[in-house]
């Protein structure tokens, strides 16, 4: 791709004449007040399904939902800075939204609440217990054709509560003070292990995580708790393949906060889990315990040390081409209609339609990237995907860790993105689960270059 295509394509940037006062030492809660230029607004909705659905994020799963543990919300933080600049961010206890729904999401958006793209953020805390959204991992479930006609009605539903949503946090917009911190919760625990020269899903006790949890608070005016995002980079699979909804150790931790919190509301932000499990896992139990020690780390940062937010905001939302690594042939594809394994037989059948079709396999993906920046104090990476460790720690080498967010899930879950490290040693996450989102294959190992590239031309 060249240059100037790549440059016609991307950033999109907005910015307001407001002047960051450049505070950037450490303050405490109570010198919070230097940072009141800005309006918030907060809305929430129950998004559970109110019918049995098929659940995301498991082939193992043979039936659909038996009822509801745990009530699955979408959130929203309307920020309005002092020059009247705005964003909305959406977090929901979802598996993911795929880019066709964050698309219909942000066209109506634009329409109805006159926000850009760049000013609307669709965050999901990859919950595996929750419903499948339009056709989200279609190769994954043995769903019939009635089961798929509830999961598309469930998600037309699911965009006009969002729609909805975005609106009535723009209408709540009042005076607000934000701070930054963070906490630390350990059970985050690297998922590839490797046995027999063969890369698994188990347990790396040694691999890379980041046990961070970047907290940002949003005070009232008189400095009374309104709302708190928080992240964590771990999959929010801690209950394993269970039948009931619920948001596993992300919607716990969001129910403790606002139990502790009356009247507040918290909102969790998927960080670059995707080779990290929650650790131990594999009940009910555990996705409340693990929920629990995540609030904790946040109700330690919102007593500590945070840094006041000041303005101006500034936001970008730009795609750009990932390439993939050369596709199958025809004859490769036909092979695999034999293969043992369903799946592969499903997504040979689904990549020869595609060839039917268009004569060719697409070569590469377009890659949504997000940035949100908070004037010199704070800046949001927003990831599309289910972004490796290494992404996280890259950035936070490059672009300094204190005043970084970084995101991912965020407005596409299409994919793995694994590192180049992670794409050359294989298994599920370098390339394996490309068969269940459909893809054509592995990505090209110029993908992560690619991704930081495009993530330090939008910060200058
Ligand atoms: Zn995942």
């Amino acid at each position: 791709m060249s240059d100037q295509l790549t440059r016609r394509h991307f950033l999109h940037t907005v910015t307001t004449g407001a002047v960051s006062l450049g505070l950037t030492t450490q303050l405490s809660r109570a010198a919070l007040a230097a940072s009141e230029a800005w309006k918030a607004g907060l809305a929430r909705a129950v998004i559970t399904p109110q019918k049995s659905l098929w659940m995301a994020g498991y082939a193992s799963r043979r039936k659909p939902s038996e009822g509801t543990v745990q009530e699955l919300y979408a959130k929203a933080l309307a920020l309005e800075d002092q020059a009247g600049q705005r964003a909305v961010l959406v977090t929901s206890d979802l598996l993911g939204f795929p880019a066709s729904v964050s698309h219909n999401i942000a066209e109506r958006v634009e329409t109805q609440h006159h926000l850009e793209r760049h000013q609307l953020l669709l965050s999901s805390s990859h919950t595996h217990c929750g419903p499948v959204i339009g056709e989200m991992l279609r190769i994954m479930y043995p769903m019939n054709s009635q089961q798929w006609a509830d999961a598309e009605a469930y998600t037309r539903e699911l965009e006009d509560k969002i729609v909805s949503l975005v609106g009535t946090s723009l209408q709540s917009l009042r005076p607000a003070r934000l701070g930054f911190g963070h906490g630390d919760a350990g059970f985050a625990m690297n998922r590839r292990a490797r046995t027999n020269e063969e890369m698994v899903i188990g347990v790396n006790k040694g691999g890379p995580v980041d046990h961070e949890v970047p907290v940002l608070r949003v005070d009232d005016k008189h400095g009374k708790l309104r709302a708190v995002v928080f992240g964590y980079a771990c999959h929010n699979t801690t209950a394993q393949d269970y039948l009931q909804f619920n948001g596993d150790y992300a919607g716990y931790a969001q129910a403790w906060l606002e139990k502790q919190h009356p009247g507040a509301a918290a909102l969790f932000i998927a960080g670059c889990g995707g080779d990290a499990n929650p650790y131990p896992r594999g009940s009910i139990e555990l996705a409340q315990q693990h929920g629990e020690e995540l609030a904790a780390a946040v109700e330690k940062a919102l007593i500590g040390e945070l840094h006041p937010i000041h303005g101006p905001l500034k936001t970008a939302y730009g795609e750009f081409p990932v390439a993939f690594a050369a596709p199958p042939s025809r004859e490769e594809l036909e092979a695999q209609l034999e293969n043992k394994d369903v799946y592969h037989r499903n997504w040979a059948e689904a990549m020869l339609k595609i060839l039917d079709r268009d004569g060719h396999l697409p070569t590469e993906y377009p890659y949504p990237l997000e940035i949100w920046r908070f004037g010199q104090d704070l800046t949001l990476i927003a990831l599309a995907g289910e972004v490796v460790v290494d992404y996280d720690l890259r950035l936070k080498k490059e672009l300094g860790a204190r005043k970084l967010w970084v995101a991912a899930y965020c407005n596409d879950v299409f994919a793995y993105i694994p590192s180049l490290r992670v794409l050359q040693e294989g298994g599920y996450e370098g390339g394996g689960a490309m068969v269940y989102y459909g893809q054509p294959g592995p990505f090209a190992p110029s993908i992560e270059e690619t991704i930081i590239g495009k993530v330090h031309d939008l910060m200058r």
